[in-house]
């Protein structure tokens, strides 16, 4: 079990931005742009390794429902990023899945 299940069961606080029987989304508590939302699944898969077919629905799911959170936030016109990081040399810290939805300002590219 990771921190974001205990965000997902209310154990410890997090500014939920949008929330369905499938997914969850709250504000990353280390910002990295003025918009920086972390979408994930309710259900616990560690990595992008572990996804399978079993998964497609809900992977989708998470697609559909991203751009939906940019537009509340007011970024989609504009534009935003959204980051998957899996395993180390991406840097991923929280061993279940979570979407980044980064924006409010320009991005660079490539990433460090
Ligand atoms: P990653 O490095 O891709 O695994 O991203 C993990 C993200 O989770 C980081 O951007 C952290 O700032 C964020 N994070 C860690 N703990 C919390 C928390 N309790 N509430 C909100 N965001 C968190």
């Amino acid at each position: 079990m990771t921190i974001f299940t205990k965000i997902l069961n209310r154990e410890i606080p997090a500014k939920i931005v949008y929330e369905d029987e499938h997914c969850l989304a709250f504000r990353d508590v280390n910002p990295q742009a003025p918009t920086h939302v972390l979408l994930i699944p309710k259900l616990e898969i560690p990595t992008m390794n572990d996804v399978n077919d079993s998964h497609r629905d809900l992977m989708g799911h998470l697609m559909v429902v991203a751009p939906r959170i940019a537009e509340q936030e007011g970024i989609a016109r504009d534009g935003y990023r959204l980051v998957v990081n899996t395993n180390a040399n991406a840097g991923q810290t929280v061993a279940h899945i979570h979407i980044h939805i980064i924006g409010g300002r320009a991005l660079g590219w490539p990433p460090g």
